[in-house]
């Protein structure tokens, strides 16, 4: 008979809520008493549990749930340090896919190119916009996207977009259907519930 396999089971700190571990944000104090966001779930020691939300994460520090999960006083935080914290870790992982799209050359950069693609329709999962795109470029784009259900966002700016892709700068990136971008956007919804942004 199969066996069914469970996924780990664990309680968040803010709302007591019992999810799969992979749902949830692991954090671990560190030697020095630091609380920290261990999205890898890599870092040792006893962990932690928060959904990746700013509610959960307000009340965890303000029951001063962290001290108890992990007995002994933690360095004080406040939400708005654990949400930059995991925003900014989830901005990284954001920025290395993309890294990872231009080593595979499987991206479509400049804003000429990624309309290209969007009149021949070819298949692009997600079209990322600089937040310094000009506003009627940024507008073109988004609408012909938004016409074929393409998600588009707005991440870096030009010249972080450019330095990503080891190009000049680049106002538009857009990433083709596949595993990569099934990663991007799985990132880039936690990104979005976490940092408030759309
Ligand atoms: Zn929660």
């Amino acid at each position: 008979m199969a066996q069914i396999r469970r996924a780990p089971q664990r309680t968040c700190l803010g709302c007591r809520q019992v999810k799969d571990q992979d749902q949830l944000i692991r954090f671990v104090c560190s030697p020095g008493g630091e609380i920290l966001a261990d999205l890898k779930g890599r870092l040792p020691g006893r962990g932690a549990y928060l959904c990746n939300c700013r509610d959960c994460v307000e009340k965890a520090v303000s029951r001063k749930q962290f001290d108890r999960t992990f007995r002994r006083t933690c360095q004080p935080v406040t939400g708005e340090q654990v949400v930059e914290d995991i925003a900014r870790q989830l901005l990284a992982h954001l920025a290395s896919l993309l890294g990872m799209a231009r080593k595979s050359a499987k991206f479509v950069a400049g804003s000429n190119a990624v309309l290209d693609a969007l009149n021949r329709k070819s298949l692009l999962a997600v079209v990322v916009l600089a937040r310094d795109i000009s506003p009627q470029i940024g507008e073109k784009v988004r609408r012909k996207a938004e016409y074929q259900k393409i998600v588009t966002t707005e991440l870096f700016d030009k010249v972080e977009l450019g330095r990503i892709l080891g190009r000049a700068e680049r106002s538009v990136v857009g990433l083709p259907d596949g595993k990569l971008a099934d990663a991007f956007l799985e990132d880039l919804l936690r990104y979005q519930d976490i940092s408030g942004e759309s």
